[in-house]
């Protein structure tokens, strides 16, 4: 059997349905497709809505956790609609124990990394939302590895779910979404976008969209087209140069859309969402950390309702001639571009000792896995 949608197939030996290459899940469905498909099975409607508290608000781990449920339900869908494909390999925790890095293997053997991060007034995940990543800024180390493929929708709902768990067994609520990750979102556009829409359903998790941020390396229509969306997250640019000689070099993404188009796309956004952005800053010793280079930043956000994180590399194999700045040539830099009349902050990216900058853990482990 072949069902209508050209990029879902489904044969009578396999009853799971397969889209672009994933196996589906029930964390892949909004709750109107999961009411069609409980339909399909011929159940009540109203059973999509106890799954979905179930997994969402419940946060069940297996359908045999939802007691309520019908045994003979339970088993259909465990058959028809597994919750989830991805097998938890790894954890790593923070010296601190205020980060928790979680390594996932996908249904294809690929490895994906989520990373928890307690903070007093909030618990942030970071997603991931591609296995490797084709953009290949120069101090990533998951730019390295090229792209394997995207993440469906489902397999970044369900490292949100496994995080939100993770946060409860410390008795903290999950609060904060970043996409930040393995991965290009703007290239994964409407994955993102629909897992999104998936954990912010009134239904199961209810997660405000103002606590997702999605962070872009650049994608101008993208920006545009994010602007015009109805699930109203935020959003943050990966900028890192205020200017194209230098950007060419950290973000080749840059050589197609140029810093001056980058930043007259956030100018539209702003003015049709009135929502202000984050620029991410990674700040690397001797290229890009200098006063000039800070006030130049700030000549180039002028007027902008944005605000600027800066983040003190954490050195990565990408490439190891790349340093962190001292600690006083960081506040220094933040200092300028703060004093030139752009709201800025530093912020220290978590879990060093535990290999947090994006795609490190699962450089580690395949490392680790091949000796
Ligand atoms: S920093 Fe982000 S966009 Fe750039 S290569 Fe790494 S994962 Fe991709």
């Amino acid at each position: 059997m072949t069902t209508g949608d050209p990029t879902t197939t489904q044969t009578e030996t396999n009853p799971l349905r397969v889209r672009r290459g994933v196996p589906e899940t029930f964390y892949d469905l909004t709750l109107d497709e999961l009411t069609g498909r409980i339909d399909e099975l011929g159940h009540p409607a109203y059973r999509a809505k106890q799954l979905y508290h179930w997994a969402y608000h419940q946060l069940a781990s297996t359908y045999d956790d939802m007691t309520v449920l019908p045994k003979n339900l339970r088993g259909e869908l465990a058959n028809h609609l597994p919750l989830t494909h991805l097998q938890p390999v790894t954890e790593q925790e923070s010296d601190d124990g205020e980060t928790l890095k979680l390594l996932f293997q996908t249904h294809d053997g690929n490895h994906i990394e989520t990373v928890l991060m307690f903070y007093p007034d909030r618990v942030t995940v970071c997603v991931s939302c591609q296995i490797g990543c084709a953009v290949g800024c120069s101090f990533c180390a998951t730019g390295m590895m090229g792209l394997t493929r995207n993440l469906s929708a489902g397999e970044m709902v369900g490292q949100v779910v496994a995080a939100a768990r993770r946060a409860r067994d410390f008795d903290r609520q999950l609060t904060n979404i970043v996409m930040m990750g393995m991965g290009e979102p703007f290239q994964n556009y409407e994955s993102t976008m629909k897992m999104a829409r998936i954990i912010n359903d009134p239904e199961g998790m209810k997660f405000g969209a103002r606590r997702i941020t999605v962070s872009t390396s650049g994608l101008v229509p993208f920006i545009d087209r994010l602007a015009e969306d109805p699930i109203q997250v935020k959003l943050a640019i990966s900028l890192h140069a205020p200017n194209n000689h230098l950007r060419d070099t950290l973000v080749p993404l840059n050589r197609r859309w140029k810093v001056e188009e980058l930043v007259d796309a956030c100018r539209r956004y702003v003015d049709r969402t009135g929502r202000r952005i984050s620029f991410e800053y990674c700040l690397i010793k001797g290229v890009n950390d200098s006063d000039e280079t800070a006030r130049e930043l700030a000549r180039l956000l002028k007027g902008l309702l944005c605000h600027v994180n800066v983040i003190p590399l954490n050195p990565t194999p990408a490439e190891p001639s790349y340093e962190r700045p001292s600690e006083a040539r960081i506040q220094r830099f933040a200092q300028v571009v703060n004093d030139s009349g752009i709201p800025t902050s530093v912020r220290y990216s978590r879990g060093v000792d535990i290999a947090a900058a994006c795609g490190q853990l699962r450089v580690e482990h395949e490392s680790a896995s091949a000796n």
